[in-house]
């Protein structure tokens, strides 16, 4: 099950419906139930910036990278690294692993 973004307001509308089929007392404890579900704070959004710097030489001029970064716009905290065939790679993840912002595009 998701956490996804619901009223507790129409929640109870709807448990209403059930009066005449479901005991009051019981109606009464789901709608308390449903004031003190726990709720869930919203993910933010972001992306991973590509933060590198790139250097042209040559004749004629081609794009070399001389630092390879990124950065996630939410937090500016780095992504993993991890080493793939003994090369240093970032891990564009789907979420931040620090900040847990979502970096699959606005929805
Ligand atoms: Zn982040």
């Amino acid at each position: 099950m998701n956490n996804d973004l619901i009223s507790r307001e129409a929640l109870k509308t709807t448990i209403d419906k059930f009066i005449g089929y479901l005991d009051e007392d019981m109606i009464e404890r789901i709608k308390i139930a449903i004031d003190n579900a726990p709720t869930v704070e919203q993910r933010p959004h972001g992306k991973w910036e590509d933060k590198s710097i790139y250097e042209q030489f040559g004749n004629p001029p081609r794009n070399f990278i001389r630092s390879e970064e990124f950065r996630c716009s939410n937090c500016q905290n780095l992504p993993v690294k991890t080493i793939v065939n003994g090369c240093l790679v970032f891990c564009l993840t789907e979420f931040c692993p620090n900040c847990g912002a979502d970096m699959r595009g606005e929805s």
